[in-house]
């Protein structure tokens, strides 16, 4: 049950507009800068973020994809399990100034499961994480960087994130379950 509109589209824009702004503010070797969406929602914020910055700066930032599956274990208490599935990544991260970039942060488990298999190719200089919406409820010691907007949600609450190239409209939305 829809709750609240949180963002509109022209809201979504000015919001990566502002991140691509301090993505670049924290930026000191632009060379170096690689971003990598993870599945789904993170790869249209990755190449949207990577096409402003290369209008603002006229560099191309290489764009990777982390497809990152959660698995339901029937035996688990803690939740489903985040498994890397499939990775397509054609730069080496050797060296780079990496922002993983997802839509929503919820337990944090996610990044940690993108982290190992970020460092499996390779030692990046610095990894940074972007994310649209941050919606707290942290089980790990991770944090983003780059937020959107922080909304504490309760645990009956869900971020929905709704951009054009894969759902064809284009808002965020607070969802009771
Ligand atoms: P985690 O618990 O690992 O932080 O999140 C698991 C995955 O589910 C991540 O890819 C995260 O973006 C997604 N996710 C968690 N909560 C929500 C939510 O409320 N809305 C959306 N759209 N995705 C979510
Ligand atoms: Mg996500």
């Amino acid at each position: 049950r829809e709750k609240a509109q949180l963002m509109s589209a022209s809201e979504i824009d000015r919001t990566l507009v502002r991140l691509a702004h301090e993505v670049l503010e924290k930026t000191i070797d632009l060379e170096k800068l690689a971003f990598i969406g993870i599945r789904r929602r993170g790869i249209p914020m990755a190449q949207r973020l990577a096409k402003k910055i290369e209008e603002l700066e006229k560099v191309k930032v290489p764009v990777g994809v982390l497809d990152i599956k959660l698995y339901r274990d029937d035996l688990s208490t803690v939740g489903p399990k985040p498994v890397v599935s499939d990775t397509k990544i054609d730069f080496s991260v050797l060296g780079k100034d990496v922002v993983l970039m997802d839509d929503v942060l919820y337990t944090g488990r996610t990044i940690r499961a993108a982290l190992d298999a970020l460092f499996e190719l390779g030692r990046p200089a610095r990894v940074q994480l972007l994310v649209l919406i941050d919606r707290g409820h942290r089980e790990l010691p991770i944090e983003a960087q780059y937020v959107g907007r922080k909304v504490p949600t309760s645990s009956r609450e869900i971020i929905e994130v709704k951009f054009q190239e894969i759902d064809q409209l284009e808002k965020v939305l607070l969802v009771e379950k």
